[in-house]
């Protein structure tokens, strides 16, 4: 199989938060949100999926993702005074409401960030159509 040409980093990282093919950087990589990611490319027929669990790397970039806002986001936080006259239940119920959404919101463009980091490290090629 012919090696396709690594792209260049910042070029890979644009095409991942575009959600598109890290190899036409045309075809739609999400077919559903947030997680539902098409089999192979719908313009080039790049495969998404290089092996039996394969997404579990995106889902590591989506909590990584998520505690990189939610953290920054809770220590901000203790500085506000009205916060701590709401329960502990209440403070709790409420960094639920926030890091779930977001975690979903992230989600598309971690899986995208990880088929582009993927193939940034080792790219690979659609199969040749006739
Ligand atoms: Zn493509």
């Amino acid at each position: 199989m012919q090696k396709a040409i690594r792209p260049p980093f910042r070029s890979a990282v644009r095409g991942a938060l575009r959600l598109r093919c890290p190899f036409c950087q045309q075809g739609r990589v999400l077919a559903r949100w947030p997680n539902k990611i098409f089999p192979e490319c719908p313009r080039c027929g790049l495969s998404f999926f290089r092996e039996q669990g394969y997404y579990i790397g995106g889902m590591i970039i989506t909590y990584g993702l998520t505690l990189a806002v939610v953290i920054p986001v809770f220590l901000v936080s203790l500085l506000l005074p009205d916060l701590k006259a709401v329960s502990h239940d209440g403070r709790f119920a409420l960094w639920v409401l926030f890091a779930v959404p977001l975690s979903f919101l992230l989600m598309p463009y971690a899986y995208s960030l990880w088929l582009h980091l993927d193939f940034w490290l080792e790219s690979w090629t659609p199969p040749t159509r006739p």
